[in-house]
Parts: structure tokens; sequence; C-alpha cells
């Protein structure tokens, strides 16, 4: 059969157009599969308090686990996804697991704060978003408390007036919005202090570029702005201690990096909860008798 359409076939892939069809239709195919197989993981990478270096949340992130146990990272599948609207649905099934696996750590008595799941620009316009997140605490049993989404410029400046109400929907129940990335898109300052939001990444890139003065001024005024608007600071990508003390020095209040820990999946995240416990109860019990 390959045979007879060997002629054709050459054709098809040596136009690089159609060779990147292809690959996308792949792609396309293995979301579908993955999605009616399981194959959607979700790993978490801790969040820090810089000060204390106590764990002060997680962020979720989507992995594909091939059944070989390979890990394809979202970069090479997300892009697709979005432009297919695969990305809805990977979306909830990764908000799911994420209420499910932190419901578990709370009974568990391992963790108290957020989780934070990113949210696509497609997710975010759905009309029915906040019934669907409603349905999935309910379902979950997660107190919406322990929810925080984070979204990208590029999503809320799609229809600036449409995603403030949006996001004022979701702030009034209890849950908690962070601007992912933050510097790489297009918000204009005039926006950014009229969303409801809690807290501010900042993109790695920027950490990345923190060994030059000039980078370092650039932080420094990101973190500045946010906190006249009073949010949070979250830095991204944080790999090495110089970056961190800089961060510290910047005032910056949380860092999620390789520095303290990559991805885990839950298993390995859930030990790294449990070393978190006994680490606060050693410090709580050197307090007590001191
Ligand atoms: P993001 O939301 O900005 O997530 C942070 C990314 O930085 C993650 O990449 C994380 O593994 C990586 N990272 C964190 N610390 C370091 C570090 O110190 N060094 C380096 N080199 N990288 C670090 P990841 O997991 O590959 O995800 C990439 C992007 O894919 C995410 O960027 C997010 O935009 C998207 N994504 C991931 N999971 C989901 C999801 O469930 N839904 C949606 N819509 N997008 C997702
Ligand atoms: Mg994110
Ligand atoms: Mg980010
Ligand atoms: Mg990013």
């Amino acid at each position: 059969h390959a045979k007879s359409q060997g002629a054709n076939r050459y054709l098809f892939f040596n136009d690089s157009m159609n060779k990147l069809a292809v690959k996308r239709l792949q792609v396309e195919n293995l979301i579908r599969h993955g999605l009616k197989e399981n194959y959607f993981s979700v790993y978490y990478q801790p969040k820090m308090d810089i000060i204390s270096g106590t764990l002060v949340g997680m962020e979720a992130l989507v992995r594909f686990i091939t059944p070989k146990g390979g890990l394809i990272s979202p970069a090479s599948f997300i892009p697709v996804a979005e432009e297919t609207g695969q990305i809805i649905e990977i979306g909830e099934v990764v908000l799911r697991q994420a209420c499910r696996d932190v419901k578990t750590w709370l009974d568990q008595n391992l963790f108290h704060g957020r989780v934070a799941v990113n949210l696509s620009s497609r997710q975010f316009s759905l009309p029915f978003l906040c019934e669907q997140i409603d349905d999935i605490l309910q379902q979950t049993e997660l107190p919406s408390y322990h929810l925080e989404l984070e979204i990208t410029e590029g999503t809320v400046m799609q229809s600036p007036p449409q995603a403030i109400e949006t996001m004022k929907k979701l702030r009034a129940r209890g849950i908690h919005l962070a601007m992912d990335d933050f510097g790489t898109g297009y918000s204009s300052l005039a926006y950014l202090k009229q969303f409801p939001l809690n807290t501010l990444k900042i993109d790695k890139a920027f950490i990345d570029d923190m060994n030059t003065a000039r980078g370092r001024n650039m932080v420094d005024t990101i973190v500045t702005i946010a906190h006249n608007l009073s949010l949070t600071v979250v830095a991204e990508g944080v790999e090495q201690a110089e970056q961190l003390d800089m961060l510290r020095k910047l005032r910056c209040e949380v860092i999620q990096g390789y520095y303290y820990s990559k991805p885990l999946s839950a298993t390995d995240f859930a030990d790294f909860l449990r070393l978190q416990k006994i680490q606060r109860s050693k410090t709580h019990s050197a307090a007590v008798l001191s």
C-alpha cells in the first residue's frame, strides 16, 4: 500500500509546508490518543518563600507520558493543542488531577497552600469556564481557596474588558490569579492595574539576564511595579544561588526554579512535602527547646 503511493509520498514529504502539516497532524493524533488512554500526567514544581526557604505552593505542569515511560514536554504539544482546541480537554484533565492531588495532600495534612494551574486562552474564553471550575472543585471536594490560575498577558489582552469580567468572577470564588511570563507579552500598565490579580510571575528570560546591571535593573523595575499594584512577585526559572540573593535584595517574595527543584511527579512531590514537614517540625522543636 505504502509502496504504491511511493511517488506521491515523496513529493508530499519533500514540501516543507506539508512536512509541517504532517507533523502537526501526527501531534494532533498523538494528543487524541493520549487523551483516550490517559497518557497525560501532572507534575508539580515547588514555589518557595525566598526568606524562609519553605514551601508556599506549587505549579501544576502537564506531561505526556509515553507507554514506554518517556516524558514529552509541553513545549512540543501545547502549541498544537492550542490550535486544534484539544488544549481545552487537556486543561480540564490537568485541573481535575491537580485538584484531586491537592485534596489528598490536604487530607494527609501535608499541604495547606495553593496549587497554581495554567489556563490557556482557549480555556479562559470558554463561556462556561466558571461553571466547569465549580464542577471540578465540587467533584474533588477541594475548597476554592486552594486554587490559583495562571494566565498570560496574551490571554487577557485579547479582550481586556471581557477578561476583567471573567477574572472578577473567579476572584469572587476565592480563586487567586497570577499573571504568567510577565514582561514577554503586550499588556499595558493601564490595564495591568485594572486586572484583579494576586500574583505576578517574572519570566525566566529576565532572571537569566540578571548577570548584567541592565538586567538587574529591569527585574528591580518589574518588582517595583508589582509591589505598587500590591501583587506578590514570583521569580520563575531561578537556577543559581546568586540569582536568589539578588532577588532577595530586590524584595521578590517567592521563587520557583531548578535551584530548589525541577517539576516532580505526584509521588515525588508527596515525598518533597513529607520532607518539608519534617524540617518544619525540627525547626519548631528547636525553637521550643532553645
Ligand atoms: P510556564 O507556565 O511559564 O511554566 C514554567 C516552565 O518553566 C515549566 O516548563 C518549568 O518546568 C520551567 N522551569 C521552571 N524552573 C526552571 C528552571 O530553573 N530552569 C529551566 N530551564 N526551566 C524551568 P514546562 O513544564 O516545560 O512548561 C512549559 C510551558 O507549557 C509552561 O510555561 C506553560 O506555558 C505550558 N504549560 C505547561 N503545563 C500546562 C497546562 O497544564 N496547561 C497549559 N495551558 N499550559 C501548560
Ligand atoms: Mg505557568
Ligand atoms: Mg511562566
Ligand atoms: Mg513560560
